[in-house]
């Protein structure tokens, strides 16, 4: 394969999948059902410029404000394990490719130069030892940051199995390291990638962690960071694939929970199980996509509401119900804390109500009192989506909505956030976040 070829290939693999409904991204220009109109925006041209096309980049929301964009490609979609579920298995009939660390440095830095991507994500697949592999990605950051002097974002995937000191290096030179941990104890983790090891990938992740830990103390003690040799200061990710295994969220987010309160992690990835062609779980059913997103939703209740793990409401099977997103599930299940009068209360009891989140919270705390708040419209201004909140809310004790939140709730089909899901794929689209 020349250059064009191989970029294309494992820059589609690395293709991030939040955006939209899934897609038969691989042969979606040829099968007309799925058009490259349905196609995530930034795969629409994949077929229409060069080789160093601003092909897979991704638009990152920054802390504080600003946007950036980020390359994503795999180094190489070859790899010696066999997990049941992955597009890339060994046994797999699929054509497997590579760039070399420098060929992958040159591609980045001439898409930086273009301005098509202000950030990097790495990741690979595991051809041999897992070793050899963490020293091809030490060294493609270690030309990028130490060689071209490239001091911007950087998030790699770090392969499980790598040696102390390679993980403390990759952990130095990045941004951000993340490693899939895929279920949430090594049983489950067994049956779906047998020659994977629950404590060896947890085992990397605290080595990296730590180092994260320490950086981020350091940096709360005023030293400033270095940026050529950042400490994975952005805070770690960790992915998990739903419903591959009988594991339900309950399990999921148990263990999220208890990594968050180690430190060190910025967010959990959560990727619902999709079948692939030719592996051992093609039968398998896929996993609802609005379950993928219920537990982001639930993980932002988590790191960002101040919610306690044991106030996510699940069902009988330990799910989040996915008929509505897991506040309001919470808030229907707890009629005696509603309504509470907008004037008067509190910014924690602000954010428990559907339609006010955190940032509009505040401006409501910080506006009512200068402000005389009359009714929806100024809730609207400042940022309510009055539709949901109004029957969780009074005003000054008059109630906002003339019927009852539950009937009111009922207007809104959780299908209508999330599209269909069912579908077999040649690859998955978010195996490789
Ligand atoms: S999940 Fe990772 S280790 Fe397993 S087969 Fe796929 S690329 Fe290889």
């Amino acid at each position: 394969m020349d250059l064009e070829a191989r970029l294309d290939l494992l820059m589609s693999l690395a293709a991030d999948d939040r955006e939209g409904p899934p897609t038969r991204i691989a042969d979606a220009p040829a099968s007309g059902a799925a058009s490259t109109s349905r196609l995530p925006p930034r795969l629409r041209h994949t077929r229409s410029v060069g080789a160093l096309r601003p092909l897979n980049i991704r638009s990152l929301r920054l802390r504080g404000g600003g946007r950036m964009s980020l390359m994503r490609v795999l180094m190489t979609n070859a790899c010696s394990f066999n997990c049941h579920y992955c597009p890339m298995r060994r046994d797999r009939d699929l054509p497997r490719t590579l760039l070399k660390p420098e060929e992958l440095v040159r591609i980045f830095l001439e898409a930086h130069r273009r301005r098509w991507c202000g950030g990097l994500f790495v990741t690979t697949g595991i051809p041999g030892r897992p070793v050899k592999v963490m020293d091809d990605l030490i060294r493609a950051l270690e030309l990028l940051r130490e060689t071209h002097g490239f001091r911007g974002y950087i998030h790699v995937k770090m392969v499980p199995g790598g040696e102390p000191a390679q993980i403390a290096r990759l952990t130095a030179l990045a941004s951000r390291v993340s490693i899939n941990l895929e279920t949430p104890c090594g049983a489950s983790l067994l049956q779906i990638a047998p020659e994977k090891r629950f404590a060896t990938t947890l085992a990397n992740l605290e080595s990296a962690r730590a180092q994260v830990v320490r950086q981020w103390g350091e940096e709360a003690d005023g030293r400033p960071r270095d940026r050529s040799h950042p400490n994975g200061a952005s805070g770690m990710t960790m992915q998990f694939v739903v419903g591959a295994t009988p594991d339900s969220d309950r399990d999921v987010l148990a263990k999220v929970t208890d990594l968050y309160a180690g430190g060190g992690i910025h967010h959990a990835h959560f990727s619902a199980f999709r079948p692939i062609r030719d592996t051992p779980m093609e039968e398998h059913r896929a996993a609802p996509a609005l379950r993928e997103h219920r537990l982001y939703q639930a993980d932002y209740l988590l790191r960002t509401y101040d919610f306690g793990r044991d106030e996510i409401v699940f069902d009988t099977r330990g799910n989040i119900p996915l008929e509505r997103d897991p506040k309001t599930t919470w808030a229907l299940a707890h009629p005696e804390r509603f309504p509470i009068d907008v004037r008067t209360a509190e910014i924690g009891e602000l954010v428990r109500v559907p339609g006010i989140g955190p940032a509009t919270a505040r401006r409501l705390v910080e506006e009512r009192p200068r402000t005389t708040l009359r009714g929806l419209t100024d809730l609207r201004r400042l940022g309510v989506i009055t539709k949901r909140a109004a029957g969780f809310l009074t005003l000054a004790g008059r109630r906002l909505a003339g019927v009852r939140w539950v009937e009111q709730l009922d207007f809104w089909r959780a299908e209508d956030e999330v599209g269909a899901y069912r579908f077999v794929y040649q690859v998955s689209p978010g195996t490789f976040r």
